[in-house]
């Protein structure tokens, strides 16, 4: 076996794939969808790991020569392109052909790994999709794939597709709250929802010094519209990661404006129930949806205007907030 197994909510699909191969349903090249924090890329080198090994059986054998240099990263029949940049190019590609034109040596195939299909240029994809179909030796692509485009979708069509959604709710809480035993279910949940219920992204969420600065944030607001410190917007100014803020502020408002429609169940923000209750009594549904177009266009903004000064056009949502929340009062 690999040093870092599966996680569970992937045994039944890591068993279906393993029977796709042995069926011969994949016969050369899979792509996999899937978002980001579920631990897809553990699944998929579990996969490549099965595939190379020569003794295996459900998994692979962890003993035999192939899985010894597959665990040391030096299996000649395994490739992946690993890359920390923004881009993958051509050039890339082209290495590739040349690792291709080698003869395999341990097995009579190779395994191809791309676990980021969405960081290739164009021209590398149009490569890439060119080289799958006219590829008559034996070579198993697995590609795995967090954002789709449309030239992507071409590639998508020409391999056999899977889909993974993220796991159950039950499950990712589960296995999030074993992780995180110093935090109640409410910050667990809340954790989930704001990771788009991604169980690896909550959790490294929860352990990290973010999930301190997001309950800074809120004692702030509190302090702020509800306790009227004025010492708030200066604090702002101090802050960093402040698109993550601008997000975080987004699910609060429609937060507010779930609990306005007794929708209370959809809140994503669980741990902050008071907080937002509390808003929810002194700021109407007009303003509210107003606060909602002021966020869009601020975020639009950050995305299209190069050099935007992101804290000044924060600090002016802030006294907005302020206006509409006296405006009441
Ligand atoms: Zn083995």
């Amino acid at each position: 076996m690999l040093k870092k197994k599966i996680y569970p909510w992937h045994n039944s699909i890591y068993k279906k794939i393993i029977m796709y191969y042995k069926n011969n349903v994949i016969n050369k090249s899979i792509f996999i969808y899937s978002l980001k924090g579920n631990g897809t890329n553990v699944l998929l080198k579990n996969v490549s790991a099965w595939l190379i090994c020569k003794k295996k059986k459900l998994n692979n054998c962890g003993l035999c020569n192939d899985c010894n240099l597959f665990k040391t990263g030096n299996h000649p029949d395994y490739y992946i392109i690993k890359n920390n940049k923004k881009n993958i190019d051509i050039n890339y590609i082209n290495e590739l052909f040349n690792y291709i034109s080698i003869k395999s040596q341990e097995n009579s195939f190779k395994i191809i790994y791309l676990p980021k299909i969405e960081l290739f240029t164009k021209l590398a994809i149009y490569k890439l999709i060119k080289l799958l179909k006219t590829n008559k030796k034996k070579i198993f692509f697995i590609i795995k794939c967090n954002k789709l485009t449309n030239l992507i979708l071409n590639l998508k069509k020409i391999c056999f597709n899977l889909n993974l959604n993220p796991p159950k709710e039950k499950i990712s809480l589960k296995w999030l709250k074993q992780k995180n035993n110093n935090n109640n279910i409410n910050e667990i949940k809340t954790a989930l929802y704001l990771n788009n219920y991604a169980p690896l992204s909550a959790n490294k969420m929860l352990s990290s010094n973010i999930w301190q600065l997001r309950k800074n944030l809120y004692n702030l607001i509190y302090n702020e519209l509800i306790n009227k410190n004025e010492l708030f917007l200066f604090e702002i100014l101090e802050l960093d990661n402040l698109e993550l803020y601008i997000y975080w502020i987004y699910t609060l408002i429609t937060d507010i404006i779930k609990l306005k429609y007794n929708c209370k169940y959809y809140i994503i923000n669980k741990d902050q129930e008071k907080i937002i209750i509390k808003l929810s009594n002194i700021i109407n549904l007009d303003n509210l949806f107003f606060f909602i177009k002021k966020l869009n266009k601020l975020q639009y903004k950050i995305k299209n205007i190069k050099n935007i000064n992101i804290k000044i056009l924060l600090i002016e949502q802030f006294i907005y907030f302020k206006k509409i929340i006296n405006f009441l009062k």
